[in-house]
């Protein structure tokens, strides 16, 4: 959640979440109305399994990469590969289980291309740019304070990973440098990651160096 003059939400987290939500909006002292646009950075099933749900809630826009909107409006969202050794054996036993969780489908309310977009219509001193890699359609949100919510772009959680680094799932691990490459041309100071806590940029500038 990000909160300026404006009140944009960014993902919408697995499944059945819809209560978890509502409880975390209540702590934050946000009415559901506030929230005008509910941004997927990307629309895998553990970022837009709730979309449904939250955007039924709240009456939020929901926005979405063009080439993962049919994911949205399918439910049927693919997974990605893994890209290290772990990554592949973390996705394969993922791929078993992947049949038992239902995720939703949504409605898209606006379809994002390629190209920059500012939010400060939304109040929010910001830009979407995107950032393909992880998968197709992942976008970034980078504020003019240099904070940048990447989504899957970097990963800092167990059982992904032991510290921050880049995406042990990847359609193409060498457009996830690219999208790092583009996304650093901005200043940016701290990197949000979806899963796993925020760190300091210069953590990803060694990984891309290595
Ligand atoms: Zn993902
Ligand atoms: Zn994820």
């Amino acid at each position: 959640m990000l909160e300026a003059e404006g009140c944009i939400l960014i993902d919408a987290g697995q499944p059945k979440k819809k209560r978890v939500f509502t409880e975390g909006l209540e702590r934050a002292g946000i009415r559901p109305e506030d929230i005008s646009v509910l941004l997927l950075t990307h629309a895998h099933w553990d970022h837009m399994g709730s979309a449904s749900d939250i955007r039924g809630l709240t009456g939020a826009s929901l926005w979405v990469h063009e080439a993962e909107a049919e994911w949205v409006r399918s439910g049927a969202p693919p997974l990605p590969p893994g890209v290290t050794p772990w990554g592949r054996t973390f996705m394969a036993v993922h791929r078993l289980v992947m049949p038992l969780i239902n995720v939703p489908p949504s409605n898209v309310d606006h379809v994002l291309g390629d190209d920059p977009r500012r939010l400060d219509d939304y109040g929010i001193p910001g830009v979407i740019v995107h950032t393909p890699g992880h998968s197709p359609g992942s976008i970034s949100v980078i504020l003019d304070s240099g904070e940048a919510f990447v989504g899957d772009l970097a990963m800092n959680r167990m059982p992904l990973c032991r510290s921050p680094s880049l995406p042990i799932f990847a359609d193409d691990p060498e457009q996830v440098k690219t999208s790092w490459e583009r996304l650093l041309e901005h200043p940016v100071r701290r990197i949000y990651p979806a899963h796993g806590a925020a760190f300091d940029t210069e953590v990803i500038r060694r990984a891309l160096d290595a």
